[in-house]
């Protein structure tokens, strides 16, 4: 197959600075790194290609080569006689960059994972917090073995694939020469120890999983979605790294009585239309108990009292919400003769139409006005 141009194979043009031409390389070879692409085997063959026309075109003597002799001008001479490194120049950053950054692993102390978990309350203990244990199946560090996965009497011993580091590095032969790349060691899986008698408690992994109960402090005004973090009960690190937190995600379980809309809480209230028109003192069933709510005469169907601060605390100890009551008046459905009797001498008092409000009563005028054509 003959070979692509390396100016085409960059996309800059013959006479690009050497500026235009590292900048290119750069972009293009992010592009086709293979450890960007661990899926696609031609973007190793791609990276390959790039990088040889970069090694060319970066080296004045050899991009002149290459400008009057094409690639027989640098054929031979090209790739055979590179050694290391030091033949690179300008290549050494970019391959730092990249070898550095994907080729190595972590393998100092790591943060345990966090973990999840979820809680049901009713209303009045998101109201007014409380103090929970909660279940949580979690990695601890063996008890047996203080984590370090060897049986009673025996230590692990160093790897002798890497030495103890965790890391192997692993040399490829490449065009420019020896590339090379570190690994985690995966004897040792990166820990830089062998047990060679494994504590039976952790088969050797040094944590085991336990069932755990923690205390979990809900703080007054949670509502349904709070989510509370309780530092450091996640699973257990690793190589001595710190345990990740515990997410605890609230559900409030829906109230007979109450709904809630932030901190303020809604009821709804039935009274009979006697108390509606005379007015009363109710008992308003409250978050604590109840409540006595004076509802004046002539009070309609459908009008909110506010109870100040009988509502939910603020979560961030802003006060408290209200409690807002709907009242609702009932008609009543059984009525005795006498009271029926009572009520028609009420109507033929003309008390029948003495509380219909303003708006009401246009709309039984238009019903009258349509009867009447
Ligand atoms: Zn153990
Ligand atoms: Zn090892």
């Amino acid at each position: 197959m003959a070979k692509q141009d390396y100016y085409e194979l960059l996309g800059v043009s013959r006479s690009a600075s050497t500026d235009e031409i590292k900048k290119a390389y750069r972009k293009l070879a992010r592009k086709y790194h293979p450890d960007a692409n661990p899926d696609d085997p031609n973007a190793e063959a791609k990276f390959k290609e790039i990088s040889e026309a970069y090694v060319v075109l970066s080296d004045p003597e050899k991009r002149e080569n290459y400008d009057r002799f094409g690639h027989a001008g640098v054929d031979g001479q090209g790739f055979g006689g590179f050694n290391g490194f030091g033949d690179f120049g300008g290549l050494g950053d970019i391959f730092e960059m990249f070898f550095g950054s994907s080729g190595r692993r972590r393998s100092g102390p790591e943060k345990g994972a966090d973990i999840r978990a979820e809680l049901e309350l009713t209303l009045n203990e998101a109201a007014f917090g409380l103090e929970r244990e909660i279940k949580v199946a979690r990695t601890e560090t063996c008890g047996t073995c203080g984590g370090s996965g060897a049986a009673a009497g025996s230590k692990p011993a160093t790897c002798s694939a890497c030495g103890g580091t965790g890391q192997v590095q692993f040399a490829q032969n490449t065009p420019f020469g020896r590339i090379v790349q570190s690994h985690t060691c995966d004897r040792c899986r990166g820990t830089g120890k062998i047990i060679e008698k494994p504590c039976p408690t952790c088969r050797g992994t040094g944590q085991t999983r336990r069932m755990r109960s923690i205390k979990v402090k809900v703080p007054p005004g949670v509502d349904n979605g709070s989510r509370l973090r309780v530092a450091g009960e996640g699973e257990s690190g690793t190589r001595g790294g710190p345990r990740g937190d515990l997410y605890v995600y609230i559900h409030v379980k829906p109230h007979k009585v109450f709904k809630r809309e932030g901190d303020d809480l809604i009821c709804e209230l039935p009274i009979s239309f006697v108390q509606a028109a005379l007015g009363d003192e109710l008992e308003v069933p409250t978050l604590e108990g109840t409540a006595k709510l004076k509802v004046p005469e002539g009070t309609q169907s459908g009008t909110i009292f506010r109870m100040k601060g009988k509502g939910v605390p603020n979560v961030s100890g802003f006060g408290r919400g209200d409690q807002h009551v709907l009242v609702k008046v009932v008609t009543p459905t059984k009525l005795s003769e006498k009271q029926k009797s009572l009520l028609k001498d009420f109507a033929k008092m003309g008390g029948e139409h003495q509380n219909i409000p303003q708006a009401d009563k246009s709309i039984f005028e238009k019903v009258k006005d349509a009867f009447m054509g």
